[in-house]
């Protein structure tokens, strides 16, 4: 059983991840900011839909659901806590329930602080984990609905996975993120190395993502509360890790 996960660009820098097996009979959809672009991939590779998992409410997370579900039958899994802003919604989840994609299974991690109801899909036997706009690669999303501990906690959690986990994120701000990292951490060698490669993967027009637990555990500032450089170039020698994070993200609101 392979699950073979493809990302289909919408909108402006976001992804959908389309996700399928044609031997199970499995093909879902991660986030489908909208319609026509996922309904293009799935004809591209003549398959059809049988469920969308949303991680969050936001329009561009959610806004292709309701046509989807309409076109294809699909069922629509999403956060069990913000059921009444997730379009569509079927399947509500929460914290540790298994949710079965056919023969797939991925266990719910609510991950609360860009918005209040915002989950991670981690399909534990596949080695890999849908964080809509919690984790990017090497940056998370802006607190619109949590305060920094809660963040904190919520990035702690998905940092526990195995470092080899692929990461799956909302958005391609992979390249205006490392060179916000670079600010505070400049002299972090994988960093600095990462950002090579990522500006050679973006001249070429080609997605970043996704990464991995492991990588990020090197190379995202938002994760690294404990380096003593970062601690440095804030001025934080001692403060604790919420702090420093905090201060990172402010930072970041303002670059
Ligand atoms: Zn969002």
């Amino acid at each position: 059983m392979t699950l073979q996960i493809e990302p289909v660009p919408c909108l402006r820098d976001n992804y959908a991840w389309l996700a399928h097996d044609k031997d199970e009979g499995v093909c879902f959809v991660v986030d489908p900011s909208e319609a026509e672009p996922v309904r293009r991939a799935l004809a591209a590779h003549g398959l059809k839909l049988t469920h969308i998992l949303n991680t969050h409410h936001h329009p561009d997370h959610v806004g292709g659901n309701l046509a989807l579900k309409a076109r294809f039958g699909a069922s629509i899994i999403g956060p069990g806590k913000d059921a009444a802003r997730i379009p569509g919604i079927d399947i509500g989840v929460t914290e540790g329930e298994t949710c079965r994609v056919g023969s797939y299974e991925a266990k719910v991690l609510e991950i609360p602080a860009h918005t209040r109801g915002h989950i991670a899909f981690w399909f534990e036997k596949d080695g890999c984990v849908f964080t809509g706009d919690t984790l990017f690669a090497m940056g998370c999303g802006r607190l619109f609905e949590g305060d920094p501990p809660t963040m904190w906690s919520s990035l702690s959690k998905l940092m526990r996975l195995p470092d080899s986990t692929r990461v799956y994120c909302g958005h391609e701000y992979t390249e205006a993120n490392g060179r916000f990292a670079l600010t505070v951490e400049p002299g972090n060698p994988d960093l600095s190395a990462r950002m090579v490669e990522v500006r050679r993967v973006r001249a070429e027009g080609q997605p970043t993502l996704p990464s991995t637990i492991g990588l990020e555990k090197k190379t995202n500032p938002f994760v690294r509360a404990q380096s003593g450089e970062i601690r440095s170039s804030l001025g934080l020698e001692a403060a604790d890790d919420v702090e420093v994070f905090a201060e990172t993200r402010r930072r970041k609101d303002a670059f």
